[in-house]
């Protein structure tokens, strides 16, 4: 199955998003995997047997979020020029979105940009993070707060890698399909509600319909000036809670999950949505174990964290909320008041 992003001009940024069993992967230039030591030690044998390339380097970065940072880009590229590397060169993200976000940003600085290809290895990076060129890194004033807009040459989704996915970050996968569906789909949720995504003929048809959903998206918008911001359907809530919690307790998925239900919470006060859908949603997550309850220490100082968030403008925050299932509506500056009201329920002692 193919997937094509159709950017607009210059032309020949298009390129197609491959649903399907890796195929043969043809480079004429020499090819760099950026990979981690687990994935690395779980899967790159399979990679390079389908890489062909002038010459092919493998860098090895440290796993995890915490190595999201310039530091480790400055690695990326001093490896890349150890290995005199011209601007024909390709990059090849082969991970988690940790890892596609950080090739994407050395392959978008190197020698003022060169191609890469994405080989997303997670569920999350395959129906969300690999698709739609938002590459970057984070640093101590927040998350992605420094990247660029670089899109991909190419990305293979192959479901083969996920066989040895944690339950917990497949699920956190989940998370962001159910977002997709919520968001622009009721068919797709309704379908959602009777398939089970554990098994792999259902999987790759909820991949398909995702990475279409958020192709069609990007296609409209792919510097997030107006619908792609859409996609942060639960994720003002989500980034308050991963700051509350410290970055560990919560795996992105599980928090965008517990904000989709503030989110449908928040949309019921408006008046937007209606309690039946909002039970709906819930259940949907809760059939993957997602998490759904959140415990809030103080209503207020979550209220103002809103505001440290970069997608808050001349102090106003947009929250994304389903008007009903498959179409939302963007919520401009809510009264305090009305926000404040949905946070008191989940204040502690007050949930439930
Ligand atoms: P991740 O990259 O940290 O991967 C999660 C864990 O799974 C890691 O420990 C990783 O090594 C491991 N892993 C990867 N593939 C595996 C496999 N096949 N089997 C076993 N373990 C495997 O996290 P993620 O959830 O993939 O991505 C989260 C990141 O993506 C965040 O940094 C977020 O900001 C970013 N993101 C970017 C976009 C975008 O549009 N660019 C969108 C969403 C999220």
């Amino acid at each position: 199955m193919n997937v094509t992003i159709s950017l607009p001009q210059p032309a020949d940024r298009d390129y197609t998003i491959t649903i399907d069993e890796l195929p043969p992967i043809r480079i004429d230039a020499k090819a760099v995997i950026v990979t981690n030591p687990k994935v690395s030690g779980l899967h790159l044998q399979r990679l390079l047997e389908r890489i062909e390339a002038k010459e092919v380097y493998i860098v090895v970065i440290p796993d995890g979020e915490a190595y999201k940072t310039m530091e480790t880009i400055e690695f990326i590229l001093d490896r890349l020029f150890d290995h005199r590397l011209d601007r024909k060169s390709v990059l090849v993200a082969f991970g988690g979105g940790v890892i596609g976000d950080m090739t994407g940003f050395a392959a978008s600085i190197f020698q003022r940009g060169i191609d890469f290809i994405q080989v997303p290895t997670t569920l999350l990076a395959q129906v969300d993070a690999s698709v739609g060129g938002k590459t970057g890194i984070n640093n101590r004033f927040g998350k992605n707060l420094v990247g660029a807009f670089h899109q991909p040459k190419a990305v293979y989704i192959d479901t083969h890698w996920l066989k040895t996915l944690p339950k917990r970050e497949f699920a956190a996968g989940v998370a962001e399909i159910v977002k997709m569906a919520v968001m622009f789909d009721a068919d797709f949720f309704c379908w959602l509600e009777t398939h089970d995504l554990n098994d792999e003929k259902s999987l790759k048809e909820a991949i398909r319909r995702s990475v279409e959903l958020k192709a069609r998206v990007v296609n409209e918008d792919e510097k997030e000036k107006g619908v792609r911001a859409v996609l942060n359907y639960g994720h003002t809530f989500a980034h308050v809670i991963e700051n509350f919690s410290g970055y560990g307790t919560y795996l992105h998925g599980e928090a965008v999950s517990i904000g989709m239900v503030m989110a449908n919470e928040l949309a019921i006060a408006a008046g937007l949505f209606s309690r039946e859908e909002a039970e709906r949603v819930r259940k949907l997550l809760q059939r993957y174990g997602l998490p759904v309850d959140y415990s809030i220490d103080s209503a207020d100082r979550f209220y103002e964290h809103f505001f440290l968030d970069k997608k808050s403008h001349d102090n106003t925050i947009t929250f994304i909320v389903p008007e009903s299932i498959g179409r939302y509506r963007m919520l401009a500056g809510p009264e305090r008041e009305l926000v404040l009201s949905v946070l008191k329920r989940f204040e502690k002692g007050n949930e439930g």
